[in-house]
This record gives structure tokens, C-alpha cells and sequence, in this order.
């Protein structure tokens, strides 16, 4: 049986499964107790959150330990949320008045709690759901004495899959020995499909109705790429299949020698070949794979899960380990592009009925100047200690480059006035991801040192298509003629102005090895892909000469549909190249 569930990690993966049981709940709704337990309940309750606080505690120092700083922050964030007062007051309020057993009283005000979240509208925060409930889950499995299944010592190769795998889960596993995760519910945002790819561990996640298809143990070949999972494999299959794993693996651990080699096609024409970051970590990740720069650093993950906005020094430090890890080579730090399906609570923001087209990104940013102010002046420091480039999101005319520039040049001035020092020579550039800033991509060059196609975006905005929008998924496609005439478009102006200026891109179609030769022959000179795919795009790139892709190019675009140009991209892909896909 094949099931389809969101393609939430990259990678193939080939093993038994096991089933991470949720909770016993039959014996936790019943549970209410006499007047003269409630001080004894309420002490087990205060017990068990400190049992809890100490197994987090054990995680978080070995993440620490490994230099896993995503695993540390998301179990420090959970860590938080034992010590929130509004599950101590919901906890104490049941028992003491409603006389629920403690059992009963953490599930509810956590159910309560979650379910707040849940129903929210931005997705990010509905993710966090997820966190309130494992909290609730690792207190209830103490109160319960329930001996919950070791994964971090796991002496298999194991598919895990559950109704939910928690980011805790996530971040107490063996990753040694997890291939692959599937859950029935979860998201591209949530926590367990971050630490999934930061782990570059397999992951399906919304596979519904799956538990009810499979038992323990049995192999499940699932695909993170493609977001599907095979049951009811048969020997023969397996063992074809176990073939194909393995062959994968070599091809994927080929790759690694093209680690500090450029990214320079076969006639001596060198792109740089970027990587797409949202946090240090990943940035340290990135140049151990000998990525030539940051081409997307995501600040706006820093404002998450939080209730304030961080402080200039704490934004400095982050945007500062970033730039220091690159070592001198260029980081692209995208000002915070919050708003659409990024949400965060403490800016109050409206809800609205068209988020995607409403305040975000720089629309925020340029009517909220404080908080744009705090985050241009820790850039500007950053950029004191390497290389780094400031990038405006969404910029849909000159005049919001040109504010935006302004309140530039006003950070700069102010830290001149208190003789701090900071990269005076920092250069903006623009994301184009607007089709209006496309199509006037010649006025806006002229005041921006380089655009980064954001072609997620673009793709959603030029086809009308909403990128979140799961039933009109299919007609979301970055190879549609509409879209691709204002990339090459963009690249070709941008590639006319000279002094240095350049167009690059950091949209996923970047990542995608069939639009590799497209863009080569477009004359883009930039790549910024995700990590997990920056060492395919560099083979493509260094197997095929510039002369083929812009014949590629040409006949690419004489074609009228996003079928018709897929296809023929993909047999004009050298069929040694094939199996890198
Ligand atoms: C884009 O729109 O292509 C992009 C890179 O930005 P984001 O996906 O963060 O909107
Ligand atoms: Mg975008």
C-alpha cells in the first residue's frame, strides 16, 4: 500500500518500523479524588515537574554536548514551559477546586492549553501545539510510572512512526539508528520536520490513517522527497529495494568529494553555490559542506517562540556566529520576513483575510521603525567581523527600496554617533519575489547591490496560486512560462547594470536539480540552496558545459507549457547525472 503524506524531510530510507504508542488514556479521564488528597496530588504533580525538568536537563546537556544548538534551543523552549504558570495555576485550579486526580488535571489543562494553539490561524504557533502536549506527556508518563520506549539507544535501523513524534522525541533519538520518521499528523513547520532535516533523518509527516495499516516491525520503505511511504513490501522487493538505499548512499556519500571544489561548469564558468540557513548552526553546517556563502539567512526564526522581540546584542550575537562561520565569505542576512505564514504573537498583528497580501515583511518593518532600527544596527555590527550583505523581503516598488535604504543609512548614523563600530560599506540588496519588482527590475537595480529571486513567492504571486493552499497544490509550478520569462528577465538586468551587481536566487527552485541548467543558461551567477541539496546542484553544475545549458535554456523557452519545459529539462539532464536526482 502507498500512502501520501507531506514531504517534510529529504532522503530515502529502508527499515523496520516501530510504533511509538501514545499514552495509555482510558485510566486518566475517570481519576477523581477526595477532598483530603488534593495536597497529596498537588505534591506528586510538583514532583513529577521536577522529575521532568531533570530528564530535559539530560538532554539539553547532551545536546550541548554534541554542539546541537536547534536540539538545545527547542528542549530549552520546552524546558520554559514546565516552568509556565499557567499550566501550575490550570493544574492546581483542578485539582484543589474540581478534585481531578493530578493524572486528570494535566491532561486537561494541557489538552486545554494546546488546543488554544491548535486553533489559531497562523500555522507556526499552531505547530507549538505540539510542544504544550509532549510537556503534558512527558509529566503524565512520570505520574503514570509508564516506562516509556528508549530511543536513544536503539540497536537497529528503525523507522519510527506514531500518531505524533514529539520535537522531544526527536531530540532524545539515535539518530545512528533512525532512518526515517512518519506521523499521522505534523507539519513542514513544525519543530520535528526542523530537527528532522537538521538531522537529515527521512520524514513524512500528515500520513493519515497510517497506524491503522501497519504492526510493529514490519518494513516500510518511506521517501521523504517525494512525501510517501510503501507497506506490505514483499521479500523480493526488499531486497531490491535494500539495494537501492544502499546505492543512494554511495551516490550521496560521492558527492562528498566535491567538498572544496568550486562550483565551475566544465568550460570554466564559476557560479557561487550558497547555502539557505535559519540559525548559526546551520551556518556551521554549511561550510563544513563548503558552501561559498550564506545566500538566505532566515533571521525571522529568531523572533520565534518567544514572548519579546530579541534586544539588538542578542541579535547581534546570532547574526555575529553566522558571519564569523562563514569565515569572510558572504552572508546574505534577510531582515525579518514575518507575516503571511509567520506569525508571532507579541507584534499583535491583525488577522487578516489575505495574509500573503497583506503586512509582511518589509511592509511591517518600514511602519514599524524601532523594531527595523534594532535589527539594521546589529546587522551593520555583524558586518564588522567578515562579510556580510543586508537583503530587504518583499519589495514591491522603488519607493519602499528607497525607505528602507533610508532607515539604513539612519542605523548607520546613529551608530556613528555613539562610536560603535559597524561595516560601513554593508550593501542592500532585494529579495524579487513581487512580480511588480520584477517587471521594474531595471529601476530597482539601480539602488540595490543585488536581488535574490525568491521564487516561492514569485511562484505564488505571478500564477495567483497560494503556496500553503494544499488543494491547489498542483497548480503551484516554478516552470510555468509566466514565471520563468521574469526570471531570465531579472537575471538578464541585473547581469546588464555591471559594477558587480548580480542576480541570485534563494527560492527552493535554486534547490531543484531540473531547473539547475535553465538557470546556468540564464546567466545567473548565485545559487543559494538548502544544505541537503547543495552538493547535487554543485555536481550538475560542474558536469555540463555553459554553452549546453544556454542552448538548454533557449529551447526551454520556446516551449509553452510547465509540462512540456519539465519534460524536456529532465531529458536534457546528461543521463549520468540522472541518478543525483
Ligand atoms: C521565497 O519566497 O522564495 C523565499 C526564499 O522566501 P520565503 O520562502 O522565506 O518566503
Ligand atoms: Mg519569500
Amino acid at each position: 500500500m502507498l500512502f501520501q503524506g507531506i514531504a517534510a524531510a529529504p532522503g530515502l530510507a529502508l527499515a523496520r518500523c516501530l510504533i511509538v504508542q501514545p499514552l495509555p488514556e482510558s485510566n486518566m479521564m475517570a481519576q477523581s479524588i477526595a477532598r483530603d488528597q488534593v495536597d497529596a496530588e498537588l505534591g506528586l504533580f510538583a514532583q513529577a515537574v521536577k522529575s521532568a525538568s531533570a530528564q530535559l536537563e539530560k538532554i539539553l546537556d547532551r545536546a550541548r554536548q554534541a554542539g546541537d544548538e536547534t536540539k538545545a534551543d527547542i528542549i530549552g523552549a520546552q524546558a520554559m514551559l514546565l516552568t509556565d504558570p499557567l499550566l501550575e495555576e490550570g493544574v492546581c485550579e483542578k485539582v484543589s477546586t474540581q478534585f481531578f486526580s493530578a493524572i486528570r488535571a494535566v491532561k486537561e489543562t494541557t489538552d486545554e492549553q494546546a488546543d488554544i494553539l491548535a486553533g489559531l490561524d497562523d500555522p507556526y504557533l499552531r505547530e507549538r501545539a505540539a510542544d504544550v502536549k509532549d510537556i503534558g506527556n512527558r509529566i503524565l508518563a512520570i505520574l503514570m510510572g509508564v516506562q516509556e520506549i528508549d530511543l536513544s539507544f536503539l540497536e537497529v535501523d528503525t523507522i519510527l512512526v506514531g500518531r505524533e513524534i514529539t520535537p522531544s522525541q526527536m531530540a532524545s533519538l539515535d539518530a545512528s539508528k533512525v532512518k526515517g520518521i512518519v506521523a499521522e499528523i505534523g507539519g513542514k513547520t513544525s519543530h520535528t520536520a526542523i530537527l528532522a532535516n537538521n538531522m537529515e533523518i527521512a520524514a513524512v509527516l500528515g500520513c493519515q490513517g497510517i497506524l491503522a495499516s501497519i504492526q510493529d516491525g514490519i518494513p516500510l520503505l518511506i521517501d521523504g522527497t517525494k512525501g510517501t511511504v510503501e507497506t506490505e513490501i514483499s521479500a523480493e522487493r526488499n531486497i531490491s529495494l535494500q539495494q537501492e538505499v544502499k546505492r543512494r548512499k554511495i551516490i550521496k556519500e560521492s558527492l562528498r568529494e566535491l567538498i572544496g571544489r568550486p562550483a565551475t561548469t566544465t568550460d570554466g564558468f564559476t557560479v557561487e553555490l550558497a547555502a539557505n540557513v535559519m540559525d548559526p548552526d546551520g551556518a556551521a553546517k554549511a561550510d563544513k559542506l563548503g558552501a561559498d556563502g550564506i545566500g538566505l539567512y532566515r533571521t525571522e526564526f529568531l523572533f520565534m517562540d518567544r514572548t519579546t522581540a530579541p534586544s539588538e546584542q542578542e541579535q547581534y550575537e546570532a547574526y555575529i556566529k553566522v558571519v564569523k562561520a562563514m569565515k569572510g565569505k558572504p552572508v546574505i542576512i534577510r531582515t525579518m520576513d514575518i507575516g503571511g505564514d509567520k506569525e508571532i504573537a507579541y507584534l499583535n498583528l491583525p488577522k487578516e483575510e489575505n495574509p500573503f497580501l497583506g503586512y509582511r515583511a518589509i511592509r511591517i518593518c518600514l511602519q514599524d521603525k524601532p523594531l527595523f532600527m534594532t535589527q539594521l544596527r546589529a546587522i551593520l555590527r555583524a558586518g564588522k567581523h567578515g562579510k556580510a550583505l543586508v537583503m530587504y523581503p518583499m519589495i514591491a516598488s522603488l519607493e519602499e527600496l528607497r525607505e528602507a535604504n533610508r532607515i539604513l543609512q539612519e542605523a548607520k548614523e546613529s551608530l556613528r554617533a555613539e562610536g560603535i563600530p559597524f561595516d560601513e560599506n554593508l550593501a542592500p540588496g532585494i529579495m524579487v519575489e513581487i512580480p511588480s519588482a520584477a517587471v521594474t527590475a531595471d529601476l530597482l537595480i539601480r539602488e540595490a547591490a543585488f536581488f535574490s529571486i525568491g521564487s516561492n513567492d514569485l511562484t505564488q504571486y505571478t500564477l495567483a496560486v497560494d503556496r500553503m493552499n494544499e488543494r491547489i497544490s498542483k497548480l503551484y509550478n516554478h516552470f510555468q512560462p509566466g514565471v520563468l520569462r521574469l526570471i531570465r528577465s531579472v537575471i538578464e538586468t541585473a547581469n546588464r547594470a555591471g559594477g558587480g551587481k548580480f542576480a541570485g536566487m534563494c527560492g527552493e527552485m535554486a534547490s531543484d536539480p531540473l531547473a539547475t541548467l535553465l538557470l546556468l543558461g540564464f546567466g545567473m551567477t548565485e545559487f543559494s540552496v538548502n544544505p541537503s541539496s547543495l552538493l547535487t546542484i554543485k555536481k550538475i553544475i560542474t558536469s555540463v558545459d555553459m554553452s549546453y545549458a544556454q542552448e538548454v535554456a533557449e529551447k526551454a523557452m520556446a516551449l509553452s507549457t510547465a509540462e512540456e519545459i519539465s519534460a524536456y529539462l529532465s531529458a536534457a539532464l546528461p543521463p549520468e547525472l540522472r541518478d543525483y536526482l
